[in-house]
């Protein structure tokens, strides 16, 4: 029986506490976003229903509770859409939960959810039980619904916001997740003013899409060395954040939080964790589990070379601290070109994560970062003020006190001038720049769609080889 594995004797290797997300409806979506990957792990289980059963349920969070050493457990769901399972389901989760709660134990609920099927019944049960909830918006109406389209291709916008807006009227505690393409890309201060002043978000991440495809044209294997016609380009990515770090910087510091500006600063400030698995050291401890109890090593590698086994016959303990498993995490930074391992920002970037590493060096070393060249462009930009901010920290001062600092030291400092941060570049080539190459242009009504729509389309990557 399932629920009654025992708790295995716990293994040296076993960490303390993992974050797990758990896909209770697989990949099934109500949803068709065009660069999603999920959608394309349906094929790993031909003729299922995709719906997490009572049974694995109750395995799920039971050993979850158990593997935990801390007295903090995150239950954190994500699909696919999870909100296809219906409210019941995470009712009994709750109830599951509780059942096996240690003595000061107590949760983080969490849910990364599209917010289309949202309504009021889901707003006051979220605020009861103090969900945190993620949802996926890609930015304003027009870049929004360029990739974000429903089964029958129609826009999505509307719907999301609807679901945001009941999550407020709630007092719902949300973030927004956006994932930057070849579109979006182009426009990271619409973004982020949309999403600070439109939506009324404190907490956002911007995910890059690197979308690789295989001889198929399909995304269900993290193989090949071409991209989509969707995936951002390198150093578009880091522009992006560069000019989005720019605005926030000088006016949103401890007011507005930008998860990747909040992992840059902790490893400027050279703490264990930068609190984002791709820009630790080494990683593992963030898995994923399918509808059926398969456990994969990462929610980015759900395919069958990096599957570690079910819990519905293996205790999650073991399969978290399994050779495979641990050997998964440290190879980020074993298997680190020596590219990487001399890079000047290496202590922020680590190589990123290991999936979008498919290129090789210039002197020829595989396992090179697609997105190196936007690394380094934004963590060489950020690094004059997050120098500020970790000396502030350190001085147990506020980190706000960058606003202040940098509006004197950029004030009066003229076009041709050095840049004051000690580049060596003019300040209009550094600090002052043009904030966004897109400024003053206005965000197209309609975008190419039937291109970007091509789920087949392959784009050669400068300097691969090809499959
Ligand atoms: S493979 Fe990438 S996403 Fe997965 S845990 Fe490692 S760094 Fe994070
Ligand atoms: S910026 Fe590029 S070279 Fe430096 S660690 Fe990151 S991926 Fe490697």
């Amino acid at each position: 029986m399932t629920t009654s594995l025992p708790v295995p004797p716990r293994p040296v290797n076993a960490p303390p506490a993992f974050h797990l997300l758990a896909k209770p409806s697989g990949s099934a979506c109500n949803l068709d976003c065009t660069y999603c990957f999920f959608l394309d792990k349906e094929a790993l289980y031909p003729g299922s229903k995709f719906r997490m059963n009572e049974t694995m349920l109750e395995a799920y969070i039971r050993q979850t509770i158990e593997a935990h050493q801390e007295q903090v457990v995150n239950i954190a769901w994500q699909g696919g859409e999870p909100t296809l399972m219906g409210l019941d389901f995470f009712r009994r989760a709750l109830a599951l939960a509780e059942k096996y709660r240690r003595p000061g134990m107590t949760f983080l609920h969490t849910m990364q959810t599209n917010g289309t099927l949202l309504d009021d019944e889901w707003a006051a049960f979220f605020k009861e039980h103090n969900f945190l909830i993620g949802i996926s918006l890609d930015g304003p109406r027009e870049l929004h619904d360029v990739y974000r389209v429903d089964k029958g291709g129609r826009p999505t916008f509307d719907r999301v916001m609807r679901g945001i807006r009941l999550l407020q009227k709630d007092g719902v505690e949300f973030n927004v997740l956006t994932t930057v393409n070849r579109v979006n890309g182009d426009y990271p201060l619409e973004v982020y003013r949309f999403l600070r002043d439109e939506v009324g978000a404190s907490w956002m991440q911007f995910i890059p899409v690197v979308e690789r495809l295989n001889a198929g044209g399909i995304t269900l294997y993290q193989e090949g060395t071409t991209v989509s016609e969707r995936s951002v380009l390198p150093e578009q990515f880091g522009r992006f954040l560069a000019d989005i770090f720019d605005e926030w910087v000088r006016r949103d510091v401890g007011r507005v939080f930008v998860q990747t500006f909040e992992a840059s600063l902790r490893n400027w400030l050279g703490l264990p964790t930068s609190g984002m698995c791709v820009f630790n050291e080494t990683c593992g401890t963030g898995l994923a589990l399918e509808h059926n109890g398969d456990l994969y090593a990462c929610d980015h590698f759900v395919e069958p070379n990096f599957l570690l086994g079910n819990i519905e016959s293996t205790h999650m303990l073991e399969l978290i601290a399994s050779p495979q498993q641990v050997k998964f995490g440290q190879d980020k930074r074993d298997a680190l070109p020596r590219y990487c391992r001399e890079c000047a920002v290496r202590f922020a970037c680590h190589g990123e994560c290991p999936k979008n590493r498919f290129l090789v060096t210039p002197d020829g070393e595989p396992g090179f970062n697609y997105l190196c060249a936007g690394f380094k462009l934004f963590f060489g930009h950020v690094d004059f003020a997050m120098k500020l901010m970790a000396g502030l920290i350190r001085r147990e001062r506020d980190a706000k006190e960058v606003m202040v600092i940098l509006e004197r030291t950029f004030a009066g400092v003229k076009r041709h001038d050095p840049c004051p941060c000690g580049s060596g570049r003019q300040f209009n080539r550094c600090h002052g720049a043009a904030p966004n190459r897109q400024a003053g242009k206005k965000i197209p009504v309609s975008l190419p769609r039937s291109a970007i729509h091509d789920r087949t389309s392959f784009v050669p990557v400068p300097g691969s080889s090809s499959d």
